[in-house]
């Protein structure tokens, strides 16, 4: 699909309608590189449209310098424009978290800090596992945007 489309600082969907995300705050705040996949984009509003108020992305594109500074993962999908991770303020990250899984193909909660989404389909339909480690517990799940899982069943994997 190729880089995200811009106009004056602000992506645009595919269809070219302006996003509710600007490059400035996907960007590498080392660089200020923002190669971003244009499918990255269309998943961040659709994801916008279902919660229905601000996405506050901490991380969107990472250069492989930036990623080893903040100790991301080796082939982390933030050095190839797919990832971007995100919080909301009115919404708790379970809700936010039910909402990304049915925008995003992939997604990462980690419960204390923030929610993970990205477009890497590498991973297959209905595939999920909870991750502990590094005192942080996550969950992440692939879905296929075909979720059969309920958030009940996410939910109670990682409660046990
Ligand atoms: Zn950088
Ligand atoms: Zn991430």
């Amino acid at each position: 699909m190729g880089l995200a489309l811009i106009e004056r600082g602000q992506f645009l969907t595919s269809e070219g309608v302006r996003s509710h995300f600007s490059v400035a705050e996907m960007m590498c705040p080392c660089c200020q590189v923002w190669n971003v996949e244009q499918g990255l984009i269309d998943a961040a509003e659709r994801f916008r449209f279902l919660v229905q108020e601000p996405v506050y992305v901490n991380s969107g594109y990472r250069c492989p310098k930036h990623n080893l500074e903040v100790s991301g993962a080796r082939a982390s999908r933030h050095m190839m424009g797919l990832a971007m991770d995100f919080r909301l303020r009115n919404k708790s990250i379970w809700t936010a978290f039910n909402f990304a899984i049915q925008a995003f193909p992939r997604v990462i909660i980690y419960p204390r800090r923030f929610i993970h989404a990205d477009i890497d389909e590498t991973f297959g339909e209905h595939w999920h596992r909870v991750k502990r480690g590094d005192g942080y517990d996550s969950i992440e799940v692939a879905l296929g945007g075909h979720p059969e899982l309920s958030p009940d069943q996410i939910f109670g994997d990682f409660a046990a």
